[in-house]
């Protein structure tokens, strides 16, 4: 038997996330499938709605090609879009999108005489100050890639940085940057990502890019966001097992540091899952996990193979049983907020865990 560290994929719930982005946003979306689809297994999870799938995005070409390898034929964007021109080449043997956000990418590209002409998403930068166009050459830019030979067709688009963030007034600011600077271009536009699709009906827009909400985290984790949110399904069950038990008198330390020290008996559990997994090393005791579907804590520092839980009020536990990391019971996000990042960070972390797929 090997090692009980099972990451559970639900594919089912995938193909249900996407059909809910789909219906919150309205209009076509990319399902945001970069960094091996959030750690879910890209090829797996395009496969999963491959055949009612608007499109693909990703981060580069390295993972575009090996979902064209896997037989994804939709569209697949490339966000970042080409970092040399030498890229050039596999994106038109291969019909990908490109996005296009900084002012050397169209040099480069009007300069590259394309045999196939690309299709390429004009990134604006309303207001992430990361990349894309400056508002105020944005027009200017498009009209140089417009009608030019080597290019198919041009989608508008933005980013939000505080999609999020509702109170803030952040993502108006950057909407009313964005329809100022391209009132009167007829051209398709993308705005959203997740927080957008569930939260915010002023950025629909042709094309929307769900990323987080496909894999069934809330981006709004907790804020008051949108109900929506709730009819999302977690894909990912991370799932370990106990590997001993033993009990522990009052006073006595546990694990490295003797970070926890027992204020009473206590019968702990040693999990197979540690910070090489993916799991925060700096996840405190009382973060929540599920043994055999009952809800107990973390006690204990992380250790690089192992952590360790309380057993002390399920005495049906043992070796053996099944632990829940995250998945049904324990949102990821729990467990992401207790170490103050998001789920973005742990799902994509997941290592050495066999993956199961169904549905
Ligand atoms: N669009 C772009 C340009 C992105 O970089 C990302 C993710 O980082 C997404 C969409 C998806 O975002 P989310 O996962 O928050 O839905």
């Amino acid at each position: 038997m090997s090692r009980p560290l099972v990451a559970h994929i639900r594919l089912d719930a995938f193909r249900h996330n996407y059909r809910l982005a789909k219906a919150a946003h309205g209009g076509r979306a990319l399902a945001v499938v970069k960094a091996d689809a959030y750690g879910h297994g890209a090829v797996e999870c395009a496969r999963a709605i491959a055949d009612e799938a608007d499109g693909f995005a990703v981060a580069m070409i390295e993972e575009a090609l090996s979902l064209r390898a896997a037989g994804i034929t939709a569209p697949i964007l490339l966000l970042e879009g080409f970092f040399d021109v030498s890229e050039l080449l596999d994106i038109q043997i291969h019909n990908l999108w490109i996005v296009v956000h900084h002012r050397w990418q169209v040099d480069a590209l009007l300069a590259a005489h394309l045999t196939r002409p690309i299709t390429v998403w004009l990134k604006m930068d309303s207001g992430m100050h990361r990349v894309g166009i400056a508002p105020d050459q944005y027009r200017a830019t498009y009209e140089r890639l417009k009608n030019h030979p080597s290019i198919a067709q041009i989608v508008l688009m933005s980013h939000f940085a505080r999609a999020d963030e509702p109170e803030s007034g952040h993502m108006l600011q950057q909407l009313e940057t964005f329809h100022a600077a391209t009132m009167g271009i007829d051209a398709p536009v993308s705005l959203s990502n997740s927080a957008a699709v569930l939260g915010w009906s002023g950025a629909r827009a042709d094309w929307a890019r769900p990323g987080i909400m496909l894999y069934g985290a809330d981006p709004f984790v907790g804020k008051a966001g949108a109900s929506i949110a709730e009819q999302l399904r977690p894909v990912m069950r991370l799932e370990g097992g106990i590997i001993s038990v033993r009990i522990i008198a009052r006073g006595e330390p546990l694990g490295y540091g003797g970070a926890f020290v027992a204020d009473r008996p206590t019968r702990v559990g040693v999990v197979s899952c540690g910070y090489a997994d993916g799991y925060p090393r700096t996840a405190p005791t009382g973060t929540p996990v599920a043994v055999d579907g009952q809800l107990t804590r973390l006690i204990g520092r992380v250790s690089m193979d192992m952590l360790t839980v309380d057993l002390t009020h399920l005495p049906q536990a043992d070796i053996g049983s099944r632990v829940e990391l995250w998945g049904d019971q324990v949102p990821v996000n729990a467990v992401a907020s207790r170490v103050g990042t998001i789920a973005y960070e742990l799902l994509c972390h997941v290592k050495r865990a066999r993956f199961e797929y169904s549905g």
